[in-house]
């Protein structure tokens, strides 16, 4: 008997049949079965322990048992064993039934051949290998091996259950990686797959063997705990995570850091049944990101309000994107010696169908957060320079414009690239744009910024560093970047009439900023006092509502017909 033959146990109290069977197989193929014959089910079973066999031949009449009975009992002791059912009974709802009881195939005594029943038990041995791949890939991610959402939900459901029998708590956690997509931008998927595999290996290696790591689908990994006796138990697995997680990973040879994010409900506190636990703990983690990254938080009842909102305003927006929801207002900045305009600044504006225009700083940190300042930030310059196109050929004097960039733009390739498209698309002149950057951008030194920045700089375009004096940057670290303007944050413009310091540090920074080759501007001059001053000082341009808000393409159009009919200056 060959090592590859058929190991077959064959269960059957007659011993007349079972000779039978024995010389059907012999008749076929001396070598190519191995035949081991047991006469009742207990005896069968003691003989599947030993996990030996490859397939079971099975009578359904035993002294010890009956029917289909016997095939669950063989199933219950050993689940992935392809049966084949023996019966003296030519019965077709009987076979539909034994199948559909978890036996491979029915096979009718005295029916058939050797040929037969050596093609039935090979059939029943590659038949049940398929089922159980499809089971495992119905339950189980290919990737990382951990059970996916459908078997999480299964896990979840009887945790459940059981913990409320005996008065137990469940505790739910979601948890995604900071920023994944980047690293899958920049390093490819599969890198990205790579750390995936990774990631829930250490996981795994964070809890005990009786709780679940699942992964939900992407970055998203689930951990089900069971009866755990306190909160801070739970809190010592979440900082465990996060401390596993903050070790670097090799990915393609380079050393990449990750942060993960982590929410968490318990059962029953928030919430007593699945789908409860299962929102909360999503809550829990859009709060622990927001708060911050690379931590973890319990859910708690005050979360739900405000991130419902922020969930169906996600929603809203991207629908927006699509509805062509957005608008551009134009705000004129002018030039203080001469008190002409020499440009706009273009704003965004959302106006939601049912709802009152949404505020900038409500949606344009959403925009960033999902990735939708991507697309929006290009149409931003599609239509921020067919407008500026249109004007000219309407007779009014070249405009500049002023376009506003989130440091997530710059973060991403194609950046410089795209905007030179736009540029060449509506033959406009590089010196008539401007781009607005907050300072943030110069805690980022990644090389993609300073690329980009490069770049930008290359194309001939002006750099704009916004809302300067509110982070921490100084002039002698902006004079390494190809900066132009410097544009003082409103908050110090709306003190300089009060706050002695507040006018004395905008004169200085005036002073500075001019000494080092820039140009300086104000933006958010409401009064003529504040106006004066600034004159006074010698800022080079302003932006206010002292001089004009923002408006639309159109009431623009009127506005500057009506306030600077003949050329502008720049
Ligand atoms: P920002 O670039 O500093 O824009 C100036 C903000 O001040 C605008 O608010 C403008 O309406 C407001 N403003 C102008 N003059 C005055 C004034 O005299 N007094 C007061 N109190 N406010 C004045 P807005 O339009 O709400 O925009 C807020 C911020 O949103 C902008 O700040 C900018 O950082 C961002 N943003 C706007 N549009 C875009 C865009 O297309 N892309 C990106 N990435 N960000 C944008
Ligand atoms: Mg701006
Ligand atoms: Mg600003």
């Amino acid at each position: 008997m060959g090592p590859d033959s058929i190991k077959v146990l064959l269960v059957e109290d007659n011993l007349g049949d079972a000779r039978l069977v024995h010389e059907m197989l012999l008749e076929v193929s001396a070598y190519g079965f191995q035949l081991t014959h047991a006469k009742t089910l207990q005896e069968a079973c003691e003989y599947l322990a030993t996990g030996y066999y490859d397939t079971m031949l099975l009578d359904l009449s035993l002294p010890d048992a009956h029917g289909l009975d016997s095939i669950n009992h063989v199933l219950n002791v050993s689940s992935t064993l392809p049966i084949v059912v023996l019966s003296g009974l030519d019965d077709t709802d009987m076979a539909i039934e034994a199948v559909q009881s978890g036996a491979q195939d029915y096979l009718v005594k005295g029916q058939g051949d050797g040929n037969l029943l050596t093609r039935s038990l090979r059939y029943a041995i590659e038949r049940k290998r398929s089922e159980e791949r499809l089971t495992y890939l119905a339950q189980y991610d290919p990737l990382t091996n951990l059970p996916n959402r459908m078997l999480f939900h299964d896990r979840l459901d009887a945790a459940l259950q059981h913990a409320k029998r005996h008065d137990e708590r469940v505790d739910l956690m979601f948890l995604d990686l900071d920023h994944f997509k980047d690293i899958n931008d920049r390093l490819g998927h599969k890198a990205g797959d790579d750390l995936l595999v990774n990631v829930a290996q250490r996981l795994q290696g964070c809890i005990r063997a009786e709780d679940t790591v699942a992964r939900l689908g992407g970055d998203e990994f689930t951990i089900i705990m069971q009866g755990v006796s306190h909160g801070s138990d739970v809190a010592t697995v979440a900082n465990k995570m996060v401390s596993a997680l903050s070790k670097p990973f090799t990915l393609s040879g380079e050393e990449i850091f990750v942060t993960i994010s982590i929410g968490i409900a318990t059962y029953p506190d928030c919430g007593d049944h699945a789908e409860a636990l299962i929102r909360n703990a999503d809550t829990a983690l859009y709060r622990a990101k927001s708060d911050g990254r690379s931590n973890y938080k319990f859910y708690s009842d005050e979360m739900g309000v405000a991130v419902n909102d922020r969930m169906t305003m996600i929603d809203s927006l991207r629908q927006a994107v699509h509805r062509g929801e957005f608008q551009l207002h134009y705000q004129p900045l002018v030039n203080t010696r001469s008190g002409k305009v020499f440009g706009v600044e273009a704003l965004l504006r959302w106006q939601h169908p049912n709802c009152n225009p949404v505020p900038t700083a409500e949606f344009i940190p959403l925009l960033e957060e999902t990735g939708l300042i991507h697309p929006v930030g290009e149409w931003v310059f599609h239509e921020s320079c067919r407008q500026i196109r249109l004007w000219q050929q309407e007779g009014l004097p070249p405009l500049c414009i002023s376009i506003n960039l989130s440091v997530r733009q710059f973060q991403k390739h194609g950046l410089a690239s795209m905007i030179a498209n736009v540029l060449k698309e509506y033959q406009l002149d590089p010196s008539l744009l401007q781009l607005e950057i907050t300072e943030n951008i110069l805690a980022d030194d990644s090389a993609i910024v300073t690329q980009t920045l490069t770049q930008l700089h290359g194309l001939g375009v002006r750099l704009v560093i916004d809302d300067f004096g509110t982070g921490y940057s100084s002039l002698s670290y902006l004079k390494d970047y190809p900066f132009d303007t410097l544009k003082f944050d409103q908050a110090f413009i709306h003190d300089i009439t009060t706050s002695k310091n507040s006018a004395s540090i905008i004169a200085a920074l005036i002073k500075l900023g001019q000494s080092i080759g820039m140009t300086v501007m104000a933006e958010g001059v409401e009064t003529q006092h504040q106006f004066n001053l600034l004159n006074e000082m010698g800022c080079d341009q302003y932006q206010g509502y002292l001089y004009a808000r923002p408006m639309d393409a159109t009431t623009l159009s009127q506005w500057m017909h009506k306030h600077h009919p003949r050329q502008t200056q720049l």
